[in-house]
């Protein structure tokens, strides 16, 4: 396990991702454990991941894409920006600051959001799994629905088809990266209780390995 800063959030605080690579891994898979500050519960499965040693793995780990939003306990980053309004695929002016989904002053805007598309450029992950809260469902997002199916039936979550935003990290990488599948799993409300983050770091891992 390589744990590497990436780089730093508009407040200073470090964006950290955690590489687990072991021997026999086929593809590169991403865990973004939050991306929106008040919702935090896939940290605690990121975290849990972070130790994993199973082999077969080349799994990327980013806890916290947002630590200034977890820290101020905000959906936006300290910029009030919406990170996940703020990607380049059909990004568009959305709202004004302090809005619930303003997309920053142009896309990319934000230090947060540069740190994610550097490394997804960088690794193009064949599969990556950002976490939201509080819907309690994998969102079919727009890459391979095979793989959302499959991560739906080994979470227990139920598959539905959210509502598609521009500037979203998800719809950014399954529109500009071919043959790669990046999905959403809203995670319940709340905390989870530890057998739902072994469940879900467990299906992470089947999915991964
Ligand atoms: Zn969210």
């Amino acid at each position: 396990m390589v744990r590497t800063t990436l780089g730093h959030s508009v407040r200073g605080r470090a964006i950290e991702a955690v590489h687990i690579d072991s021997a026999g891994a086929r593809r590169a898979v991403l865990v973004v454990g939050c991306v929106h500050g008040n919702e935090p519960a896939g940290i605690a499965i990121a975290r849990r991941l972070d130790r994993e040693r199973r082999p077969g793995l080349d799994l990327w780990v980013i806890d916290d894409l947002n630590p200034d939003g977890v820290a101020a306990d905000t959906r936006q980053n300290a910029d009030r920006v919406d990170l996940n309004r703020n990607f380049p695929e059909h990004w568009r002016p959305i709202g004004h600051p302090g809005d619930q989904q303003y997309s920053g002053p142009h896309a990319l805007s934000e230090p947060e959001s540069r740190i994610a598309d550097a490394l997804i450029e960088r690794l193009r992950p064949a599969v990556s799994i950002w976490f939201h809260q509080p819907l309690d469902v994998v969102d079919q997002s727009g890459g391979d629905p095979g793989v959302e199916r499959r991560f739906a039936a080994l979470s227990g979550l139920p598959l539905r088809r959210l509502t598609r935003y521009p500037g979203s990290a998800v719809g950014w990488q399954d529109q500009t990266l071919p043959g790669t599948t990046a999905f959403v799993v809203e995670l319940p409300g709340g905390r989870l209780t530890h057998g739902e983050i072994d469940r879900y770091a467990r299906a992470v891992v089947a999915l991964a390995g």
